[in-house]
């Protein structure tokens, strides 16, 4: 009849949950701080990129392109500036707004009247911007020659270094710093050379002619470059090849910003993927132009702000824990889809409005959450269901109790009553030992009666106790010789030692009942033909009363719960001996409600020793 162990086991608390879930955010956080996730965030974002285009516009750039077919018309690698000569002669009456170039012209070329060529063609050209690239060192640009320079109307540089991981372009500084000199990208300069626009500075963007490049001094002043649509068939693009066998094609570079350079495959240095590449790189011309119609069309993507996300995460995760707190069942996992879900739409409905928000945060927030969130609600469900079971069996017990602690003074009430009913004529001296039963009986059943309610009361706080004054001799001789009785039966002899001549203050019926349990546990959990032994002393002013047998014994662990309503060791479940596991919590209770406290020793197989120590009268 002993209770399950778990009965000490509480119920995981709403402050576990909150202690779970901090877990969960921190180990989200962490997780996100990794270079892996920072490479899940990104293939989020070019999937994102991919399913939620802008809508397409009219490009404002056209690229003027050195390609393989020029290349060769113009014999190779050697004649790259023949090209671009007859390229930019070939366009230049079609005024372009601007005509941005993307070879670096630092030096003399070893043909005879190329430069000479170029340098006509510069020269009736409207607004060439001329590209500039830092040199290896960091402190030094490479620049165009001066025969070149002076006719360009502004620099722009251009070495795009990506040392992504992934190489894949996704923005861009728009600024390169050597020492004092800092120079725009290119494309940007391109931009404000074509308009005549002074770019401002601030710390956090750059603004010229109304728009606002949203890009922080702190990060570099990158930019997330807005690729134009695949719908949009990326940014038209006419070869100089084709310009000399077509030469109607000049009008489309009329008043469009131009992008002149190598898109040749063999001739090319910097071809980079995209978030829209199918595994064929686009030339860094190309990227130039769309970083140019990023700015063109404001088409900006800015980093959602860390601290938004964390808020954000933050509530995903008290979202889910209030889901689990105040829902049950079924009820609690379907809506436990909705941080989940929300962590997959935030990116995207962020996206869609130009924000980029980082993938892995909310959702691993969301996923850790939900998990933790779940586990506890199962521990908790399972604990409650533990919880009311233990409640039913206690309930039982309760029962089994009254019932079988009762039913023997009933039975001889009852029998007694019906031989008397039953027999006229009784001797007297039979009638006479059969009331003395019914009434002793009685009495005894309504002692057990009172007992009981007046330790709960007491417990509870419902009754004062009872200042009676006795002696320890006369309350333990009085059970030793109740107790004798069932001594006998087993042949166990009680050993009653001389007792000090203490005082006790209390209620002297109670005390009775705790004393007399342990006398009849001793000879319960004890083999026939045993020896328990009374004995008592007075000690630091407190009054020792011990019980001490040859019984059965308990294990360490046992002896800690034996003051349970209920317990009962394995080992005196197999004795035979009925019990309740009742009486020892009631005798704690009485003896606690006297100021005093039991100690026990006991040893398994070899006997236990019961300690009463209470206060003596002053
Ligand atoms: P009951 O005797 O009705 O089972 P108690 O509350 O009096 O209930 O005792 C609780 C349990 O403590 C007993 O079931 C038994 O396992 C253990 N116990 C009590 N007294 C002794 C003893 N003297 N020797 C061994 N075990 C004991």
């Amino acid at each position: 009849m002993s209770l399950p162990v778990e009965s000490k086991a509480r119920k995981p608390s709403l402050l576990t949950l909150a202690g779970l879930l901090s877990v969960a955010l921190v180990a989200a956080f962490a997780l996100s701080l990794t270079a892996f996730a920072q490479a899940l965030n990104e293939y989020a974002y070019d999937f994102l990129f991919r399913l939620l285009p802008p809508a397409s516009w009219q490009p404002g750039s056209i690229i003027l392109a050195i390609d393989e077919a020029t290349l060769t018309k113009y014999s190779g690698v050697a004649g790259i500036r023949g090209a671009l000569a007859a390229g930019l002669q070939a366009i230049a009456p079609a005024r372009p707004s601007a005509v941005a170039i993307d070879i670096v012209l630092a030096d003399q070329s070893p043909v005879p009247g190329m430069d000479d060529a170029l340098e006509r063609a510069l020269a009736a050209t409207s607004k060439p911007v001329l590209a500039c690239e830092l040199m290896q060192d960091g402190a030094r640009w490479e620049e165009p020659i001066e025969r070149f320079r002076k006719h360009a109307t502004a620099l722009g540089e251009v070495h795009a270094d990506i040392d992504r991981y992934d190489a894949i372009s996704r923005d861009v500084p728009l600024e390169k710093v050597a020492g004092h000199d800092r120079r725009w990208i290119l494309a940007l300069a391109a931009w404000a050379a074509a308009k005549n626009l002074k770019i401002e500075e601030s710390p956090d963007d750059l603004t010229a002619g109304g728009i606002r490049i949203p890009s922080r001094r702190r990060d570099g002043r990158t930019m997330r470059i807005r690729y134009a649509p695949l719908a949009m068939g990326g940014i038209p693009r006419i070869s100089v090849a084709e310009l000399e066998h077509d030469p109607g094609l000049v009008s489309r570079f009329a008043g469009k910003m131009v992008f002149a350079g190598v898109t040749a495959q063999t001739a090319m240095r910097d071809r980079w993927m995209t978030p829209l590449s199918n595994g064929i790189a686009m030339s860094g011309i190309e990227i130039n132009a769309n970083v140019y119609e990023t700015i063109s069309q404001g088409q900006f993507l800015t980093d959602t702000p860390a601290a938004f996300v964390a808020l954000v995460c933050i509530g995903l995760a008290v979202s889910t824990g209030l889901i689990f707190a105040l829902t049950s069942g079924w009820a609690a996992y379907v809506l436990a889809l909705l941080p989940l879900l929300a962590s997959q739409v935030i990116p995207a409905v962020a996206f869609a409005g130009g924000a980029v928000w980082p993938w892995l945060p909310a959702t691993l927030t969301a996923l850790f959450s939900v998990a933790v969130a779940a586990a506890w609600k199962q521990v908790r469900v399972r604990r409650e269901l533990t919880h009311s079971q233990q409640q039913t069996n206690v309930y039982q017990q309760a029962i089994q109790f009254v019932t079988h602690e009762m039913r023997t003074p009933l039975t001889a009430i009852q029998g007694s009553s019906e031989l008397i009913g039953r027999y006229a004529t009784m001797p007297e001296a039979k009638r006479q030992q059969m009331a003395e039963l019914i009434n002793s009986e009685s009495k005894r059943l309504s002692r057990m009666i009172e007992t009981f309610l007046s330790v709960e009361r007491l417990s509870a706080g419902q009754m004062e106790l009872k200042q009676d004054v006795f002696s320890l001799r006369d309350l333990v001789s009085s059970c030793v010789e109740r107790a004798r009785l069932i001594a006998e039966r087993k042949r166990i002899t009680i050993d009653l030692r001389d007792l000090p001549p203490a005082e006790l203050t209390g209620d002297r019926e109670l005390m009775e009942y705790a004393v007399y349990n342990l006398l009849t546990n001793a000879v319960k959990y004890s083999p026939p033909e045993t020896r328990v032994t009374v004995y008592g002393d007075i000690r630091d002013g407190e009054v020792r009363l011990s019980v001490r047998d040859q019984g059965i014994g308990m294990e360490r662990k046992e002896v800690a719960r034996i003051f349970e309503k209920f317990y009962r060791t394995s080992r005196a479940e197999q004795s035979g001996e009925v019990g309740t596991g009742i009486g020892l919590s009631i005798v704690e209770q009485i003896v606690t409600q006297h100021g005093g406290r039991v100690q026990v020793e006991s040893e398994p197989g070899k006997g236990s020793e019961f300690t009463l120590i209470l206060k003596q009268t002053a």
